[in-house]
């Protein structure tokens, strides 16, 4: 393990274009409970809750849900060490893009700022009649339905089952794909399409992929280069004194 830490921060400090892939794995310590797995929200509650169109024609419904499953876990969740982690290297110049697959803002609360959030995020509300976009608030959510000026309902930011993910972040990737050459991919297992495409992606363009999980996943044995098997914030506090002894 030791000498595949080292060698891992060996590549990120010799990187041109470092990027990040996170998913539900790095906010799991922070309290967020994953929507897969033995107790993610989908073994809880009924996917087709979380369709677009279900929104559309119960959005009364699907706010309380909402508030329930992500506003209110939300509001309580701190970053972890390895949300912090990732945005030190941020700011120390060496991670370029993270992409994320979460929709709680973690990333943002930590300080990183080039983030593609693929899967939306709870932080901003668009409205279905006008497409305004507005900060979400505690006071706009507060009602039962959350309206716009307009009359209009708003809708969060976060891409709904049969929504397409929007192109803002489809590009955020793409660019992020064809440059990067050191991927860290952190708490996902490749899981949900078309997420799991971007380090197989990556990795077919010459990409290097440095894997942080707890558990082997479907990117290990294909597309990983190395696999550092732990916990996000364990894991990534290491390879960061690593890469501070080689600074
Ligand atoms: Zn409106």
């Amino acid at each position: 393990m030791e000498n595949k830490i080292s060698e891992a921060a060996r590549l990120i400090i010799e990187s041109k274009y470092l990027s990040a892939l996170t998913g539900a794995g790095i906010s799991v310590e922070s309290g967020i409970p994953p929507f897969r797995g033995e107790n993610g929200l989908w073994s809880k509650y009924d996917p087709g809750l979380f369709e677009i169109s279900y929104f559309l024609s119960n959005p009364e419904e699907s706010w309380e849900l909402m508030k329930k499953l992500f506003y209110e876990t939300f509001k309580n969740a701190r970053p972890n060490e390895a949300h912090f982690m990732l945005a030190r290297l941020e700011h120390k110049g060496l991670l370029k893009v993270l992409i994320t697959q979460n929709i709680d803002g973690l990333h943002h609360s930590a300080g990183s700022r080039h983030v593609v959030e693929y899967h939306g995020s709870t932080r901003n509300l668009t409205c279905t009649h006008c497409s305004e976009k507005r900060e979400s608030s505690e006071d706009t959510i507060a009602v039962s339905l959350p309206k716009c000026s307009c009359g209009g309902v708003l809708k969060p930011d976060i891409i709904f089952f049969g929504e397409e993910i929007p192109i803002s972040a489809i590009l955020g990737v793409q660019d992020a794909i064809e440059t990067t050459d050191v991927m860290l991919v952190v708490g996902t297992t490749g899981e949900v399409f078309p997420a799991s495409l971007i380090p197989i992606e990556a990795k077919r363009r010459g990409a290097i992929i440095i894997e942080v999980n707890t558990q082997p996943s479907s990117f290990t044995y294909d597309t990983t280069d190395i696999f550092l098997q732990g916990l996000a914030t364990k894991i990534l506090h290491v390879l960061e004194e690593e890469i501070q002894k080689l600074l």
